[in-house]
C-alpha cells in the first residue's frame, strides 16, 4: 500500500481556542507503518480520521502524551474502535499515570470500562520503553501543567521522529531528543510571546541549536500563533537554526522515505 512509513497530522491546533474555534483541527497524528499509531487524538480526531478514509479501526496503538482535551479528548472512541466496539480485546495504550488514574489536575480521562477492552496498558513516565515488534515507543519528559506529561520518541523503520508535545523549555530537553530524524514540535506561541508550559518560536530555536534532525516539523498552534502566521515562524526558525522546518497543516502527509541518501532522509510533502 505505501513505502516506508507516514505521519498524517490529523491536527495542527493547540490551546482552547484553536480548540473550541476548530481554526485549526485537533486530531493529533496518526503515524502508518508497521504499526498503526495514533498519537493525542483531540476533539474530532474521529471524525478527521474517517474523512481522509482512514479507518480507526486499523489502530492498534494509542499514545496519549497528557491530560488535556486538545491532546485525549478522542481516547476513549478510539479505544472502541480498535477493540470493535469492545467485541475483540486488542491494541495498546500507552499514556501517564494521570490519564489512567487523574492527578492533581485532572480525572481519569480514558474510564475503567474502556481501559478493561484494551489488550495492553502500559504507564509511561519519562525513560518508559516500548517494543511493539520492528516500532519502539519511549516516552521523554515534558513540563506542563499536568505533571506526569510526557512526550514520545518513536522508532520507525525508516526513522527516528520525536514528539515534544505541550512543554515549557527546561534544561535537558534537547538531550531526550538527541539523534531523531523528525522533532515534531508543539509550538503554541510565535515569537517574543512566551508563556508558561508551552513552547514559543524563541524556545523552538533553543532546542534546534541543540538537536540537529534533518527536519523540524511544527505543528499545536495557538490563536496567537496562526494569527503571526506559522509558515512565517518556521521560515524564521530554519534560517536562524539551520535546520528545515516547516509548519504542518492540516491533514498534511509526511512519507519518511526508506531510501536513504547518505544521512539525509527524503521527505516527501503531499
Ligand atoms: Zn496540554
Amino acid at each position: 500500500m505505501m513505502d516506508g512509513d507516514q505521519l498524517i497530522f490529523l491536527g495542527t491546533g493547540g490551546g482552547r481556542f484553536s480548540m473550541i474555534t476548530q481554526t485549526r483541527q485537533t486530531g493529533g497524528i496518526r503515524i502508518l507503518g508497521p504499526h498503526n499509531i495514533q498519537i493525542d487524538p483531540g476533539p474530532g480526531s474521529i471524525v478527521y480520521s474517517n474523512k481522509l478514509g482512514l479507518d480507526p479501526r486499523k489502530v492498534d496503538s494509542l499514545l496519549v502524551s497528557h491530560c488535556h482535551p486538545d491532546h485525549d479528548n478522542d481516547a476513549e472512541v478510539y479505544v472502541e474502535a480498535m477493540t470493535e466496539g469492545g467485541t475483540r480485546r486488542r491494541g495498546v495504550l500507552i499514556a501517564p499515570e494521570g490519564v489512567y488514574q487523574g492527578n492533581s489536575v485532572c480525572e481519569p480521562r480514558i474510564s475503567s470500562y474502556h481501559r478493561s477492552m484494551l489488550d495492553r496498558l502500559v504507564k509511561a513516565a519519562p525513560g518508559t520503553t516500548v517494543d511493539l515488534d520492528s516500532v519502539q515507543v519511549k516516552a521523554v519528559k515534558a513540563r506542563h501543567e499536568d505533571p506526569d506529561a510526557v512526550g514520545f520518541r518513536v522508532k520507525l523503520p525508516s526513522g527516528d521522529v520525536g514528539y515534544t508535545s505541550d512543554t515549557e523549555y527546561f534544561d535537558g530537553i534537547e538531550e531526550q531528543f538527541a539523534g531523531v530524524d523528525v522533532l515534531v514540535m508543539c509550538v503554541l506561541r510565535p515569537r517574543g510571546a512566551p508563556v508558561r508550559g508551552h513552547l514559543c518560536t524563541d524556545d523552538a530555536v533553543k532546542i534546534l541549536g541543540e538537536v540537529k534532525p534533518s527536519l523540524c516539523v511544527m505543528t499545536g498552534f495557538g490563536i496567537r500563533m496562526i494569527y503571526a502566521n506559522p509558515d512565517l515562524e518556521a521560515q524564521f526558525i530554519h534560517e536562524v537554526s539551520g535546520v528545515k522546518t516547516i509548519a504542518a497543516r492540516d491533514n498534511m502527509r509526511l512519507k519518511l522515505d526508506e531510501r536513504r541518501e547518505q544521512r539525509s532522509l527524503r521527505m516527501f510533502l503531499e
